[in-house]
């Protein structure tokens, strides 16, 4: 099934807290040299437009990046900086922000000479748009199943590995299959730095997930939660992101960027283990 477009749903406050996480991982792994193997195994198009009519319909990127962008004169925590400074780079003026980056630009605006980024996109005209806009030779875009997909490149060629696993959960069963994935991923490369996106909704499915992960034999995996104040009434409550192996210091920092953007996001963040080291 690949009704989901993200389009609808770029920049919102979920993919605010995805993409600091993705960025700080980035950053904090890049203060050594060596070089990083990135995974992105549900790509989703490359730059979104906020003004389009599928971002406008929801009006989502409203009270998350908007709102970001609007308090930026606030955001205390200096990890923020560089987040805005890839959000001017892409806008032009001083005013609301016409275009957001998905995750592989993310990533593609990181990457040093030993870096490459994987990205896997299952959608016909996502992955067009988003093999159109790869012109980079240490980009590879793949119209494969990211699961999959990123079993079968492990371990990677560099000493380094980042992952992001980030699906539309559109099917119920997607949970275990990330659950599963991570297990195997794990166990190719036990150093390896995992993201694992998830929506926190009303009727707890996000729970399957994470019970999978902490019956496994993955360890030191952080858990950072984003809680909207006032949920809608349907659809999602909150956001999650499952770190594997963090980086020394990173729940620390992540939770310093939340707590700044906690006003305009509307939203309380906690962070926590899921499972610490073995
Ligand atoms: N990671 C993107 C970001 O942060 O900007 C958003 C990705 S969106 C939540 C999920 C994407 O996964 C959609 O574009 C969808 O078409 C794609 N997709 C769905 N099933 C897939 C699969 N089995 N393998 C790879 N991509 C898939």
């Amino acid at each position: 099934m690949l009704s989901y477009l993200h389009a609808f749903h770029a920049g919102n406050f979920a993919d605010v807290q995805k993409h600091a996480s993705l960025t700080l991982a980035l950053s904090m792994m890049q203060v050594k040299p060596s070089g990083i193997a990135c995974f992105d195994t549900h790509a989703g198009s490359a730059v979104y437009d906020l003004s389009g009519e599928r971002a406008r319909k929801t009006g989502e990127a409203d009270a998350g990046v908007q709102a970001l962008w609007r308090s930026r004169g606030r955001l205390a925590s200096p990890d923020w900086a560089r987040l805005l400074d890839v959000l001017a780079g892409l806008n032009s003026g001083e005013g609301r922000l016409e275009r957001y980056p998905g995750s592989p630009v993310w990533f593609r605006q990181a990457l040093r000479p030993a870096d490459t980024l994987t990205a896997f996109e299952l959608h016909p005209a996502e992955h067009d748009q988003l093999s159109g806009w790869a012109a980079d030779q240490r980009v590879r875009v793949l119209r494969q199943d990211g699961l999959a997909g990123l079993l079968k490149q492990l371990p990677p060629r560099q000493p380094r590995l980042l992952v992001l696993i980030d699906p539309s959960y559109e099917i119920k069963s997607e949970y275990s299959d990330v659950a599963a994935t991570l297990e195997k991923a794990w166990q190719k490369c036990r150093h390896g730095v995992f993201l694992v996106w998830y929506p926190i909704l009303p009727g707890g499915l996000q729970e399957a997930l994470k019970d999978a992960v902490e019956a496994g034999s993955v360890a030191k995996v952080l858990c950072s939660e984003v809680c909207l104040r006032q949920p809608p009434e349907r659809g999602m409550a909150g956001s999650g992101v499952l770190v594997v192996n963090p980086p020394w210091g990173f729940g620390e920092r992540l939770a310093t960027m939340m707590e700044a953007a906690a006003e305009p996001l509307g939203t309380d963040h906690t962070v926590r283990w899921l499972v610490p080291e073995a």
